[in-house]
This record gives C-alpha cells, structure tokens and sequence, in this order.
C-alpha cells in the first residue's frame, strides 16, 4: 500500500496537471446532474468569500518582486503593473473566472417576495441590473470593473484556443450518453458544429508567448499555484458555488494542461467534462453580457 501511494505522489509530481483530479472511483463520489443545479445567486457572501478570493488572488503574489500580498483593492493596479507577462496572465485568468461567476449570479438573481427569504421559494429570478453595476460600474470600483470584464473574454479565448488545440484528442474520444443516438450526436455537435464555430477565433492567444526561454522553473510555478487555487476549492462554503467553483477552476486547469503539454494530450473522462462545461459557462456570461447587461454596458460601462 506504501508503495503504490509512493508511485502515486511520485505520478502526481510528475504530471502535467494543473489540478488535482479527484478519484472516479471513490465510493463517496456523488454524480450531479449539472442540468438541475445551474450556477446562480445562492446568496454566499460575507467574510468567508473575501477569504477564499483573497487567498485565490494571493496566490499570485509569486510573480512579484517582494511578494507582498497581491490582494488589496487599492493597490490592486499598481501591483498587477508590477508583474511579469506570465503573473498578468495568472491574474487575468482568475479574475476573468471571478468576473464569470459574478455575471452568472447577477443574471439569475433571486428576488424575494415582500417578508419572504432567500431560502424560501416565494419570489422570481432574474437579472439584477443594479447589482451587476455595483460589481462592475467604474465608479464603484476604481476604475477597474471594466477591466475585469475583459478578461472574461480573455479565459473565454484561453480555453477556446485549448479546445481547439485538442481536436484531434476529441475525435478520437468515444462518446457515452447511455443512448447510441444521442452519442453520434454529442459527437457531431462536439467535433463538426463546435470547432468549426471556434476555428477563426482560435489564434487570438499564443501560448508560446509564455515561459519564453526555456523557463521551467516558472511554468513549475505557475502549475503549483495553478494546484493550490483548485485545492483552496474545497474551503468554499456552499456547495453549489463548491460545485461550480471546481469545475469552472478544473476546466481552466484542463486548458493549460492542454496548451503547455510536452507530450501527447491525454485527458481523463472528468477533465474532458469540466472542460466543455466551464467553457459553457464562460460563453453563457458573455452571451448574458451582451443581452441582459447590455444597457448597462451602453449607458455607464465602455469595453
Ligand atoms: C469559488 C466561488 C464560487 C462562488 N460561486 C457563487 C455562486 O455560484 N453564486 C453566488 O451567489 N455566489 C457565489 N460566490 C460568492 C461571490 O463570488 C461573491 O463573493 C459574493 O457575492 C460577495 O460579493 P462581493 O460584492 O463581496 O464581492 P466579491 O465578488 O466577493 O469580490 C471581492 C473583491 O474582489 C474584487 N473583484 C471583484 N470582481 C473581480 C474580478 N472579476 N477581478 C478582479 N477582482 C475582482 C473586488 O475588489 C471585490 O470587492 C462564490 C464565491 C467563490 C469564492
């Protein structure tokens, strides 16, 4: 038994991971149908979220020169400026994936009904166009709301070009819906009407721009703390916003796996759906972007 979690710890230092994938076989695995929980306000909030993002941020703080700590609203802008091309990229990504999450919950707002709770069923759903302007107004917040805003369009483009990256790995996947007609069409869909759609938008990110030089040492980095934000994940204290905080972190983790790989794409069956629904979701944002906010984005917020 030693032995094989001594092969195990030595597979997973040697792994391109950039995430720790949980075990399918685990008896306490749970299957969730993601049809039925989708991503919207749970009304989590509070000094448990500023810790968890402050300690996703602060991850960052590596890249710095004196490796203060990277989160601090204020000093938020002179920090990122200080970092190097890979450290912005680390924050644009985060921050882009926090921009989704916020959009996602101001989108599907829960508006309780006069005296009633967040918890009870009596009130509606919709988009809270107040809300999404508290998050993202420039005047609520330094400036720098639009700037969060596109970097959702920079790790919608990230993992766009990964999905892309990884076409052939796809088509050679076997598809299991537990109906044949529905995996020939899982199939079309994914490898004919997917990447075709994808394909021009595909070399909007270059990832060989990063970790020029044969800088090892730096993409080693870059993948541990990449490891630490899926682990702090687990820390996420409501278990719908834990759901999709994994996946959308692990669809992330999956892309860079995908884009920095040194040797051929192999992925296992939960990546491959993490990948394809945290990409969902970041298109699903933007598409709320440009419909439900789009007033918002006209009359007080320029891209
Ligand atoms: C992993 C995770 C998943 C979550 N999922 C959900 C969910 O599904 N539904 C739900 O209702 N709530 C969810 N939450 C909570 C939600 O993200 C907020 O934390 C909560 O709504 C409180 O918001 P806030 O106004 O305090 O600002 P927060 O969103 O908590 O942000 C904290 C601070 O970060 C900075 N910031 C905000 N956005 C960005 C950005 N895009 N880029 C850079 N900096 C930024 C601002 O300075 C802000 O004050 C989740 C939280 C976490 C950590």
């Amino acid at each position: 038994m030693q032995t094989i979690e001594k092969w195990k710890q030595f597979d997973d230092i040697q792994s391109e991971n950039f995430c720790d994938v949980d075990d399918e076989t685990r008896s306490d695995m749970e299957y969730i149908d993601l049809s039925l929980n989708i991503e919207r306000f749970t009304g989590y909030s509070g000094v448990s979220t500023q810790r968890i993002w402050s300690a996703i941020y602060n991850e960052n703080c590596f890249f710095l020169p004196e490796s203060k700590l990277y989160y601090n609203l204020r000093q938020k802008r002179l920090n990122a400026d200080k970092l190097c091309l890979e450290g912005r990229t680390f924050y644009r990504l985060i921050s882009g994936l926090h921009s989704s999450i916020s959009i996602h919950l101001c989108a599907q707002y829960f508006f309780p009904s006069v005296g009633g709770g967040y918890s009870g069923s009596d009130g509606r759903w919709g988009p809270n166009l107040d809300e999404f302007r508290r998050r993202f107004d420039p005047e609520t917040t330094d400036g720098e709301g639009p700037g969060w805003l596109k970097n959702l369009y920079f790790i919608y483009l990230i993992e766009l070009r990964a999905i892309y990256k990884a076409r052939d790995y796809f088509h050679s996947q076997n598809y299991f819906t537990g109906n044949q007609t529905d995996d020939i069409h899982t199939k079309q869909l994914l490898t004919e009407n997917l990447f075709q759609q994808i394909q021009p938008f595909a070399n909007y990110f270059n990832e060989n721009d990063l970790f020029k030089n044969g800088n090892e040492e730096l993409k080693a980095d870059f993948r541990e703390h990449f490891r630490n934000i899926s682990r702090i994940m687990d820390c996420v204290g409501c278990d719908k916003c834990k759901l999709w905080g994994k996946l959308q972190v692990q669809a992330l983790g999956t892309s860079l796996k995908i884009l920095f790989a040194e040797s051929p794409i192999q992925l296992q069956r939960s990546e491959i759906v993490a990948l394809i629904n945290g990409f969902t979701q970041l298109s699903t944002s933007i598409y709320r972007l440009e419909h439900s906010f789009k007033t918002c984005l006209r009359n007080h917020i320029e891209l």
